[in-house]
């Protein structure tokens, strides 16, 4: 069984993170670059069956920048059999369209039975490249599974929702993306570390996939405008003479938060 893992490389969200004000991209020097949490945690998914399954090929696969090999690699050092990488200067700023017609030509090319990403990314958020990429490739798609059993031909699992929680089966070859409620991602050790060295990566460019980011054909959207957050104003702080309770209910009423 072959299953591919989306990885994103995003700025970690330990550290403080920036936009570039000018072009709305992440300023990757503000910050370390890493795998995005939820990637690593469905790379753990797929390892996990790998661990339990001979024969399992696990691939990652990201679409991002030259610099970000020593992201991409960490994926094969924790256990990934090999790594995809796409680079290409025109797919600065891509938008979800432009990334999921990337991804899915890169999917096709790598083949695959199931291929595993996250719910959605810690910096762009869009949430629904997963469906994008499983509408361009044909296949079924599993959405925010909070359980995942991968079987021979078909994977099942759970999306939590607020009144229910529903099953959902696809047979492969199927997308699913997760979401945090799968558990926390092993860490690389040093004979991974070592050995990932080694094992095949593949960096493919658009004309590899045969593809155009500038292509006036297609659809595509583009940021107008940017704007950094502003800066958390200072809270309310109540001493307690006897009255903090009622000041409470209060601040609570008057924000509408009760
Ligand atoms: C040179 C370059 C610079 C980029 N700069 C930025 C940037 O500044 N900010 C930004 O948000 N994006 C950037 N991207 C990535 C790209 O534009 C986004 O991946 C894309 O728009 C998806 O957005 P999302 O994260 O909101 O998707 P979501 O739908 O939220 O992602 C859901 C899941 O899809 C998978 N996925 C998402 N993106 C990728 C990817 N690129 N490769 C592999 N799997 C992926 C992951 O499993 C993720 O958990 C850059 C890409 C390149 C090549």
């Amino acid at each position: 069984m072959k299953i591919v893992v989306l990885v994103k490389e995003v700025p970690d969200t330990y550290g403080d993170r920036k936009l570039s004000l000018e072009t709305g991209i992440a300023d990757r020097e503000a910050s370390e670059r890493v795998i995005d949490e939820i990637g690593e945690r469905a790379l753990e998914v797929a390892l996990s069956y790998a661990d339990a399954n001979a024969g399992t090929e696990v691939v990652v696969l990201s679409m991002t920048s030259e610099a970000s090999v020593a992201t991409v690699r960490k994926g094969l050092a924790m256990g990934a059999g090999s790594a995809v990488q796409v680079v290409d200067e025109a797919l600065l700023g891509a938008d979800l369209g432009l990334t999921a017609e990337v991804l899915a030509a890169a999917l096709t090319r790598t083949g695959f039975d199931l291929v595993i990403a996250g719910n959605q990314s810690t910096d762009g958020s869009g949430g629904v490249l997963p469906a994008m990429i499983a509408e361009l490739l044909d296949v079924p798609n599993a959405t925010y599974l909070s359980s995942v059993q991968i079987a021979e031909g078909s994977v099942t699992g759970e999306r939590a929702g607020d009144g229910a929680t529903a099953q959902l089966s696809a047979d492969f070859p199927a997308v699913i993306s997760i979401t945090e409620a799968l558990p926390d991602a092993r860490f690389p050790n040093f004979k991974g570390i070592m050995a990932a060295k080694k094992k095949p990566f593949e960096t493919l460019s658009l004309a590899d996939l045969d593809l155009d980011a500038n292509d006036p054909e297609a659809s595509r959207s583009i940021m107008t405008a940017v704007s950094e957050k502003p800066p958390r104003e200072a809270g309310v702080k109540i001493v307690d003479e006897g009255d903090a309770g009622t000041q409470l209910a209060e601040f609570l009423i008057q924000n509408r938060l009760a």
